[in-house]
């Protein structure tokens, strides 16, 4: 980890070329790497040497890049997959197997919930779901013999509750297992997991750190701290032979590299979700302006929410930018200088009005994505969750008048003047 400044090291992390090296970043787009001797190669595939032999296993831009990230979060090790969902995915089958159990924020991500609810289960993966704002003695009694890991999103997307990481590190850790946090709407600009508890941290860089939409692409990144060893039965997979590696012990030979190596040389061997370097290269032009976007981003949120909130026709603003909102206290203790753009809102009149609205717009678009520099809304009730009837729509804590609104880094004149013209058709 380096000691700049987190606005630095958006910047100067992860690539230091030597004399005469490109100043940029180049993009490796090679799948594969050329060696002298055929022994060499050998210590290669035994993991005694470091270097690079195929691209699924590692590239030197996607670890250019991932340095970055893991110096963001202030992490021992990282590594970049084809999307969040591959790192949320990689993230949990690390270790767990058939017979294990997670404990799960109910308040995530939808692709998130159905892969842990339904995807991981039929692998032989059960997961509880505990409302992130349960009380300590609920979130215990969510844990089993067999529960090895747990899970939450340190803004939720799209309900915007703010994570207690200290709650959930603290039965995490009584447990004897690690924290696992999505910290895709914050950033590490806006919060580290790490330094509350979290052990591991999860990113779909498609959202704020790309920024632009161009890329999907997801990040694990390891803390090192959590202590494998400790509860060494528990995590066997880490702490015993890899029959599958030549017999390789991970935390042995790793280190505070241990979970990432094995995710590497194990889960991205034989599952494959290798980010393209043309993606990362891109990814890294994202990350240099992080740090000046997400500030633009929340200072826009804050004053569209203010504009929403004093609007006759809007019912009801969300976002924990708000002295009002339920989520400010936690937001103001583990997210100081700001939160992330997404905010949601409520319009008087139901789904037809929101519909009518967002027909109105002009600049602000209807697209399903969140958390890039443009402008953009998504009606859940008409959209991600149109099969369900408004009974199912409030039992599954979707309003139908709810609208997830993006708020980008255009002026918050011209995004409130957008808002202004089309709210009069409501
Ligand atoms: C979008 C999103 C994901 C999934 O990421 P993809 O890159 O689309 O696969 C996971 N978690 C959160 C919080 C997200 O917003």
């Amino acid at each position: 980890m380096s000691n700049y400044q987190i606005e630095t090291k958006c910047i100067q992390s992860g690539w230091n070329p030597g004399n005469g090296e490109p100043r940029v970043l180049p993009i490796y787009q090679s799948t594969t790497f050329k060696y002298e001797s055929s022994d060499q190669m050998g210590r290669l595939f035994d993991l005694e040497e470091s270097g690079y032999f195929y691209t699924r296993l590692q590239n030197p831009t996607n670890d250019a890049v991932a340095a970055k990230i893991c110096d963001l979060e202030g992490g021992a090790a990282a590594m970049l997959t084809s999307s969040g969902q591959a790192a949320n995915f990689y993230a949990i089958m690390n270790i767990c197997e058939k017979g294990d159990h997670i404990v799960c924020a109910s308040a995530i991500y939808g692709g998130t919930y159905n892969l842990y609810a339904h995807t991981i289960r039929k692998m032989g993966v059960d997961a509880t779901f505990v409302d992130p704002e349960c009380t300590e003695e609920e979130l215990n009694a969510a844990f089993q013999e067999n529960t090895k890991a747990v899970f939450g999103e340190s803004i939720s997307n799209p309900s915007l509750v703010v994570l207690d990481f200290e709650k959930f590190a603290k039965a995490a850790h009584a447990h004897g297992v690690p924290l696992i946090v999505d910290n895709t709407f914050p950033t590490p600009i806006n919060c580290r997991p790490f330094e509350w508890g979290a052990d591991i941290v999860t990113h779909s860089t498609t959202k704020y750190m790309d920024g632009h939409a161009t890329c999907v692409g997801g990040a694990i990144v390891d803390s090192g701290n959590f202590d494998w060893e400790a509860h060494g039965d528990k995590y066997a997979c880490l702490t015993q032979p890899d029959e599958t590696y030549h017999g390789v012990v991970y935390t042995e030979r790793f280190g505070k590299g241990a979970y990432i190596t094995k995710a590497t040389a194990q889960l991205m061997r034989d599952l494959g979700s290798i980010q393209s370097p043309q993606n990362a290269f891109l990814l890294n032009l994202g990350l240099e302006t992080l740090h000046l976007r997400m500030k633009q981003h929340c200072a826009n949120a804050k004053e569209v929410a203010k504009y929403l909130q004093n609007h006759e026709k809007v019912a009801w603003v969300h976002t924990p930018e708000l002295e009002t909102d339920k989520n400010y206290e936690l937001a103001q203790k583990y997210m100081p200088d700001g939160t992330c753009g997404v905010i949601t809102f409520g319009i008087k009149g139901g789904k037809e009005a929101c519909v009518r609205v967002m027909d109105s717009l002009k600049m602000i678009a209807i697209v399903t994505h969140v958390a890039d520099a443009r402008s953009c809304v998504l009606h859940p009730a008409s959209h991600t969750h149109r099969q369900m009837n408004e009974q199912e729509l409030i039992e599954a804590g979707v309003q139908p008048d709810l609208i997830r609104f993006s708020v980008g880094i255009e002026s918050a004149k011209d995004i409130i003047a957008d808002l202004e013209q089309a709210l009069a058709q409501a």
